[in-house]
């Protein structure tokens, strides 16, 4: 891939993971740019289709572009970060990710985002307040000490 373009990517995604939200800087694996329709399924390598990903999550969502809902049951497409607004599929309670649409809770079950050792990390982010966009206060898991 073109270097300028992983660059923009990188860029653009404020250096975050586009699925999870995970800073890059609290990872001790390297981020990786997501072909987010994946080259398998034609995706091409252009802008509007990549994204930057953690390791966990890039590593669960291969080249899937559906799930199931576990709500429902039915299939899903994933989210798309460039087409999907984050806000209007995901919702943070604290450490633990929820989707409040299908796309969310497909995406969230595909990328395994909330694996326990995931939230866990996510947990001692918040309490270092090095997980921007959730506050260190106390929440449903506790009061920070
Ligand atoms: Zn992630």
């Amino acid at each position: 891939m073109d270097a300028t373009l992983a660059e923009v990517v990188r860029r653009r995604a404020a250096t975050r993971c586009e699925y999870c939200q995970l800073p890059e800087a609290a990872s001790c694996v390297p981020f990786e740019i997501d072909h987010i329709i994946s080259k398998k399924h034609r995706g091409p390598t252009s802008g509007e289709n990549l994204a930057l990903t953690c390791f966990y999550c890039n590593s669960h969502k291969g080249p899937n572009i559906a799930g199931v809902d576990p709500e429902s049951g039915a299939l899903s497409r994933l989210y798309h970060p460039r087409t999907d607004r984050w806000d209007d599929h995901f919702r943070w309670n604290r450490p633990v990710l929820l989707g409040i649409t299908a796309v969310g809770r497909a995406t969230i079950e595909v990328l395994c985002i909330n694996a326990p050792d995931f939230v866990a990390l996510r947990a001692s982010l918040i309490r270092e307040g090095l997980f921007p966009g959730i506050a260190r206060t106390a929440g449903p898991f506790g009061s920070i000490s």
